[in-house]
């Protein structure tokens, strides 16, 4: 699944290429390459995208780094795995907040949207990119309880890594559902300790 951000009609992604990936800036729905900037490990760099510049921030988080999108007000840009293009408004409509000219109805609620009212994707209604900002920003903590998976891997190899995927899933899944750091601690530690006990059986059984 390609990682991606939308931005006003256009496509940011993020793509293999050595040394360290690159983002290509693309116009939906053909996929045209409009612009493209090769990736360091870490580090800062300005995009245009629909004609302004993002702020693309690739730094370490965990174990492996992360790369942030940040529209021109500042506000982080919550990650799409599929274009999400703004709807046309019909020629003459306005906004009902601002009784502003609308550039758009949002592309969740319909809403029609004026450049100052809308969220910071100028695709959304800023409610509804509030609530799309919230639900990227608990799934990526939620990711966090994946990282030992990489672990697994490299301990236990195909078999160790198997059993710590499942084990990082459902920690995931349970992160994800809950506001109790306890419980997605306790439920972490608990499937990867099970994760290991399985492994080392399952591991012992195919020995002998
Ligand atoms: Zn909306
Ligand atoms: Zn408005």
């Amino acid at each position: 699944m390609a990682q991606g951000w939308s931005f006003a009609g256009q496509r940011v992604e993020f793509r293999a290429a050595l040394p360290a990936g690159k983002l290509v800036v693309l116009a939906p729905p053909a996929k045209v390459v409009l612009h493209e900037v090769k990736l360091s490990q870490e580090g800062e760099w300005s995009v245009p995208v629909a004609g302004q510049p993002l702020k693309v921030v690739r730094k370490r988080k965990g174990l492996t780094p992360v790369i942030e999108v940040f529209a021109p007000g500042g506000t982080m840009l919550p990650p799409a795995d599929r274009h999400v293009a703004p709807r046309p408004a019909p020629a003459g409509s306005l906004c009902p907040a601002n009784q502003a000219p609308a550039i758009a109805a949002c592309a969740r609620c319909g809403t029609f949207i004026c450049q100052a009212c809308a969220g910071a994707d100028l695709t959304h209604c800023a409610s509804c990119f509030g609530t799309l900002h919230e639900a990227a920003q608990k799934n990526a903590a939620a990711m966090a309880y994946f990282a030992p998976v990489i672990v697994f891997g490299i301990m236990g190899g195909l078999l160790g890594g198997v059993f710590g995927a499942l084990a990082g899933g459902a920690a995931v899944a349970i992160a994800k559902r809950t506001e109790n750091k306890v419980v997605k601690i306790g439920a972490a530690v608990g499937l990867y300790a099970l994760a290991a006990i399985l492994w080392i059986v399952v591991a012992v059984l195919l020995r002998g």
